[in-house]
């Protein structure tokens, strides 16, 4: 059964889970944030930053006007600007009320009934400007987590969608606007040569999905700690092949990548 789509009552416990965790960010995550900022086009005057957690990226911005909006009043107690509670598929703003609308690690979250609603949202209200990260070309399913107590599988991040470099181009053309500048985010030296056979094997056979995650909620039962079961004979080929993988196979692939289109109409 696999229930990534359905986010269900329990989304907001692992967005408050991993929001109050993010006081202690990983490296790369701080190298994340300084490439994204340098994305921003100089003389901008006011932005929104949609889904902006705890303020990790607001709180750094530097414009006239800064306002955090998420859908969740606790992760904005962290964030230092104006803010808003909000849901993105209804901005409570009037139409171009930003120069510049940002968008990182969002839009990877937004199931079918709110993606496109969402996009059509953020364009209308960037009067100029629009930026967007996200992780780049990710293979979802290995971040799948199975929940031990009632089996449920889903991305350990929530995240129900990958983009590659064509989409993410063209991604708001049917708005009004162009990409202006595109920039691979992290490059990262990465084992990335997994087949889908050996994703078969893994899930299906050994019974193995990712379990580091801490911040993993269930979505179907709100169980939190997903914990990796025993491994089994299979288990322990995969994971060899693995570490051969790491060892010989490595390949240089960025974790993100970011967008910044502007408004041709
Ligand atoms: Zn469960």
């Amino acid at each position: 059964m696999r229930n990534s789509d359905h986010l269900g009552k329990y989304w907001k416990t692992y967005y408050e889970r991993v929001n109050s965790a993010q006081q202690k960010l990983h490296p790369i995550q701080y190298e994340r944030i300084e490439e994204t900022l340098s994305m921003i086009p100089s003389g901008i005057q006011s932005i929104l930053d949609i889904g902006c957690g705890d303020g990790s990226i607001t709180n750094q911005i530097i414009a006239p006007l800064v306002i955090g909006m998420d859908a969740s009043p606790d992760a904005l107690k962290n964030v230092k600007s104006k803010k808003a509670v909000a849901n993105i598929n209804n901005l409570p703003f009037k139409n171009k009320s930003f120069d510049l609308v940002m968008c990182a690690e969002v839009i990877e979250h937004l199931n079918i009934d709110s993606y496109q609603q969402a996009l059509c949202e953020i364009a209308r209200v960037a009067s100029k400007y629009i930026l967007i990260t996200v992780p780049f070309k990710e293979w979802l399913e290995l971040s799948f987590a199975r929940c031990i107590s009632c089996g449920c599988i889903f991305h350990s991040s929530y995240h129900v969608r990958s983009f590659g470099f064509g989409e993410l181009k063209n991604l708001l053309t049917q708005f009004g606007f162009e990409c202006k500048d595109l920039r691979y985010i992290c490059p990262i030296l990465s084992a990335d040569r997994t087949t889908k056979f050996e994703i078969f094997i893994r899930h299906r056979l050994a019974r193995e999905y990712l379990t580091h995650s801490e911040f993993a909620v269930c979505p179907l039962c709100g169980y939190i700690v997903v914990q990796r079961p025993k491994r089994n004979l299979i288990g322990w080929i995969c994971a060899i092949i693995r570490l051969m993988q790491k060892i010989f196979l490595r390949k240089a692939k960025p974790y993100w990548i970011g967008v910044l289109y502007y408004r041709k109409t």
